[in-house]
């Protein structure tokens, strides 16, 4: 694949080979934010050719679980989102941060050898007092006090029983870097504190994990949520560090991605059901349709088309190119282009997709299209040419086939289809089951079911085709809306089709 290294309306050139990496946090259910994520490294990945590594930031021991590493796992296979170095390509003790331990203890400990870190032991309380005390305001935060510690100082506290904190020592000068999406951004010598890189326990903290698996693994381009924007600069300052040790060559370029907002212009919420993945699945989003839509969220295909497959989205991609204002998650939006793509399916495959949610829904007998029953397979296959362009939702077939597939002869009308059955109906239904009774069998076909119905009933009886269609539709498929009507009357036969008219007729 080809690298394009246009030097982007002042943005920085890719390096030759880009190395990326996705590092989600094992704390709760995969949402649209994470997976925005993780697309847009990949599609940055495979479109210059370069490497994706996957791997786990599950340092917080209390909120990590197992069931949410599995779920992501889950997520990136479903979407399609594969990786090339990472869990399951690689030693654990590589990719997930909870074995790592020594790791970082090791690194800490020649950024303390080396004086870029140094041992803390203000209490949070006493750095509030002396910040008071000299006036200045509380939010000023940790004020660089234990740097000049002696090392009398130090044995006092240890006597005392205390733990030290590892800060970082933080130049007094501007931190500035050219961000891939954002262009130049500079943080004031001074905007942030010495901050900690390992907890009194000896617990290492993100700020010091993540720079440091991504220099041992030679990330060199890093992409993530706008959100992480404040940390950069300080891990700018602990790359010159690690740069320094010979543990990284340089700071990553860095990318920080627009926010995704939801509803009323509020950031998309991990508790949002409109963002939680699978149950964007479970309602039937197909995931080249939700692809597509994630893939917009800050970026565009073209000015004409948005409608677009995984091979012309990474073709197209350019991190350079995203946009840095939030993009707004517009279900509706989404749905229509998962529209487009369910119709774009092969009917085979747009039928083997669709057989989990008809048997979630109880309209056939197997979860698999290869277990369905020949009975089934024959209506689905007929049904498909009504129905999958209708359909926006996987999740919504089997309202559309139910019917089809059914065998009874009553099929109770839904509220909003008991509704047109207007005064009359009763006459209108009387007037068709005369007339399909003189439908043989062997006629029993679309077209002829059109004439028929449409000579007696529309042309000689002058019952308005809303009317007389209306009842009809309402008996043999129990909905206002269905697949189109005599198509749906020749599936369904003419022995369970008599019978629907006859028993709606009886009950009004
Ligand atoms: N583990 C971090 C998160 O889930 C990733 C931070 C990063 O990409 O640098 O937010």
């Amino acid at each position: 694949m080809n690298i394009e290294n246009k030097a982007k309306a002042g943005r920085p050139e890719l390096p030759e080979h880009v190395r990326l990496r996705f590092c989600p946090s094992p704390t709760g259910i995969p949402h649209v934010g994470m997976i925005h994520t993780a697309l847009y490294n990949w599609a940055e990945a495979r479109h210059t050719g370069g490497t994706l590594i996957f791997r786990m930031e599950d340092t917080d021991s209390k909120r990590d679980t197992q069931e949410s590493l599995d779920m992501i796992i889950e997520a990136l296979h479903w979407m399609g989102i594969d990786w090339d170095e990472g869990i399951g390509k690689g030693p654990d003790e590589l990719y997930f941060q909870s074995k790592r331990a020594d790791v970082y203890a090791k690194v800490a400990r020649q950024l303390l050898d080396a004086g870029y870190a140094y041992e803390s032991y203000s209490t949070a309380e006493e750095t509030a007092a002396r910040n008071r005390a000299a006036g200045r305001p509380e939010t000023f935060g940790y004020d660089g006090y234990d740097r000049t510690l002696t090392e009398e100082q130090k044995a006092e506290f240890c006597a005392q029983g205390r733990k030290p904190a590892l800060r970082l020592r933080v130049p007094d000068e501007d931190i500035t870097w050219n961000d891939l999406i954002r262009g130049p951004i500079t943080f004031k010598a001074g905007s942030f504190p010495d901050y900690v890189i390992v907890r009194p326990n000896g617990e290492a903290l993100y700020t010091l994990t993540n720079p440091v698996d991504d220099a041992v693994t030679g990330v060199n381009v890093v992409l993530r949520g706008e959100d992480l924007l404040p940390s950069t600069p300080r891990q700018i300052v602990l790359y010159r560090y690690l740069a320094k040790l010979g543990i990284a060559k340089a700071a990553p370029l860095f990318g920080h991605l627009p926010y995704v907002m939801g509803e009323g212009n509020k950031k998309l919420s991990k508790r949002d059901p409109q963002s939680n993945l699978f149950l964007l699945r479970d309602q039937g989003f197909i995931r080249e349709g939700l692809l597509n839509y994630l893939a917009l969220l800050g970026w565009s295909f073209s000015a004409t088309e948005d409608v677009f497959s995984m091979e012309q989205f990474i073709e197209k991609f350019d991190v350079r190119d995203v946009k840095a204002n939030p993009a707004h998650f517009d279900i509706k939006k989404a749905i229509s282009i998962n529209a487009e793509h369910i119709r774009r399916l092969d009917p085979d495959d747009f039928l083997r997709r669709s057989t989990p949610y008809l048997f979630r829904d109880g309209v056939v007998s197997a979860k698999d299209w290869s277990d369905l029953t020949d009975r089934e397979k024959d209506v689905l296959v007929k049904a498909v040419p009504l129905v999958q362009t209708r359909v926006r939702l996987l999740g919504e077939v089997s309202g559309m086939v139910g019917s089809l597939l059914s065998t009874e002869t009553y099929l109770e009308p839904a509220p909003d289809a008991r509704k047109q059955l207007k005064a009359g109906s009763d006459e209108v239904l009387d007037k068709a089951i005369a007339v399909l009774e003189g439908v043989d069998e062997a006629d029993w076909k679309t077209d002829t079911l059109h004439q028929v119905l449409d000579d007696e009933l529309v042309e000689k009886d002058g019952i308005k085709p809303r009317l007389a269609f209306g009842p009809i539709r309402v008996a043999i498929s129990g909905r206002r809306v269905s697949p189109p009507l005599f198509e749906s009357m020749e599936i369904i036969g003419k022995p369970v089709v008599m019978a629907r008219l006859a028993e709606l007729r009886k009950r009004i």
